[in-house]
């Protein structure tokens, strides 16, 4: 079984991307302000050498193992694969459910931290949306003696209550951001001011594969871990690769993680499910790749949803993790040349998805996974999906934060 930790065994095509100036194609760089420019060179040039360091690399792929769960379990969901309905399909989960606090985020977590505790800082600042960043970022702060503040929109801290508890209950300190809307974009802002300010002894654990280069590619690279696991299995199951490879798209960390090890396999499909919302028609979506433009958002250019004057566009989902106005500029350059396919699940799509994996599985997903779920059963009812096919989705997440809602949308109360 293979354990790693992603950062060595990419693809080769892929390996050159970021250039030297953190570029995908013509998406990503650093459209920052000058004070913060030190800080992000540091940082790259900090994990340029951690990245090519035995001992880093090694100690990343123990923690892993030993403290997040890892190789996660790929295997197939053959009652669900027989409600899709096409003969012969094969549907294999990549189970980052089953990592420790429940999704894909403790990778890139435990990655940063380490890097962190390398630079010399014993001090971490994140932000968070729904919260399940900011419980994986807590979770590997308690586990490497790293101090940590994480910042959060004041009404997301209302809708959030149980994660906010668990933080604290982990030492972190929760600081309320109450300017703006009170939601992730403020909290982002917040923490870049913290970052800034307390340089020479923290570090800024950003929670998703965008924002300002470096953290596109560091995040990326530490999300491989999901793909590079997941192609081996596949390949020592099936023998062959799969030809469909689905993962959901908030920020795009699990989906660049998932697909990356893929791009170079001209045979293997890659689709990137997005929110639709209430549908792409409403305008109440998060659908930035799908519906987007490109421009200029949190220090990166890429796909993201503005209005005709470049306002960034308010989204809708029923997916926290979901509900960003953007996407990350390796994700938007993949579009652009036409390797990965982006469309979009409706919130009802997703609970209809999450609904039949738990029944027929015994599998509660995460919202954010079961609109990759939820699309995949679409793509069979279109009868896109052929006889015989072999699919691997990456099931991010587990729905425990979810039961509210299923509960209240899917009637089971
Ligand atoms: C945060 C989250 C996402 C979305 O983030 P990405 O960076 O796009 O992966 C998806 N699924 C789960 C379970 C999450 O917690």
């Amino acid at each position: 079984m293979v354990v790693g930790h992603g950062l060595d065994q990419s693809s080769q095509q892929y390996d050159d991307l970021p250039d030297a100036h953190g570029r995908f194609g013509r998406f990503g760089g650093r459209y920052v302000p000058e004070g913060l420019m030190a800080a992000l060179i540091e940082l790259n040039s900090a994990y340029e050498q951690a990245r090519a360091d035995t001992e880093f690399t090694g100690e990343l792929t123990e923690l892993l193992r030993m403290r997040a769960g890892r190789p996660t379990l790929l295997h197939q969901v053959p009652r669900f694969a027989t409600h899709l309905g096409v003969p012969g399909v094969k549907v294999y989960l990549k189970r980052e459910d089953t990592a420790h606090t429940g999704s894909h985020k403790i990778n890139n977590a435990l990655g940063q931290a380490l890097l962190a505790k390398r630079m010399g800082k014993r001090r971490v600042v994140a932000e968070t949306g729904a919260g399940q960043h900011g419980v994986a970022v807590a979770t590997v702060c308690a586990m490497l003696e790293l101090a940590c503040t994480i910042y959060m929109g004041a009404d997301d801290m209302e809708r959030q209550r149980p994660n906010v508890v668990r933080m604290r209950l982990l030492g972190a300190e929760v600081r309320a951001v109450a300017a703006g809307n009170r939601r992730l974009k403020e909290a982002i802002s917040e923490s870049v001011r913290d970052w800034v300010a307390h340089v020479d002894t923290t570090h800024y654990l950003f929670g998703t594969a965008a924002g300002p280069a470096p953290y596109p590619r560091i995040v990326r690279d530490f999300q491989t871990v999901i793909g590079v696991e997941a192609r081996a299995q596949i390949l020592a199951a099936e023998g062959r690769l799969p030809d469909h490879v689905l993962a959901c798209v908030g920020g795009g960390s699990n989906a660049i993680g998932t697909f990356h090890p893929f791009a170079a396999d001209p045979g293997v499909r890659l689709l990137g499910v997005e929110a639709a919302g209430h549908g792409v028609e409403t305008g109440a979506h998060a659908a930035s790749l799908s519906a987007g433009s490109p421009g200029e958002m949190d220090g990166s250019f890429s796909y993201l949803l503005q209005d005709d004057d470049g306002q960034i566009a308010a989204t809708h989902s029923v997916a926290a993790g979901l509900d960003y106005p953007g996407a990350g500029p390796e994700l938007s350059h993949l579009k652009e040349i036409g390797r990965v396919q982006f469309a979009a699940a409706t919130d009802s799509l997703a609970l209809r998805g999450l609904q039949v994996l738990a029944h027929s599985e015994g599998i509660i997903a995460a919202l954010e996974s079961a609109h990759a779920v939820g699309y995949l059963m679409h793509l069979a009812e279109q009868g896109e999906l052929a006889a015989d096919s072999v699919v691997l989705l990456c099931l991010s997440g587990r729905g425990d934060k979810d039961l509210d809602i299923a509960a209240q949308r899917l009637g089971v109360d």
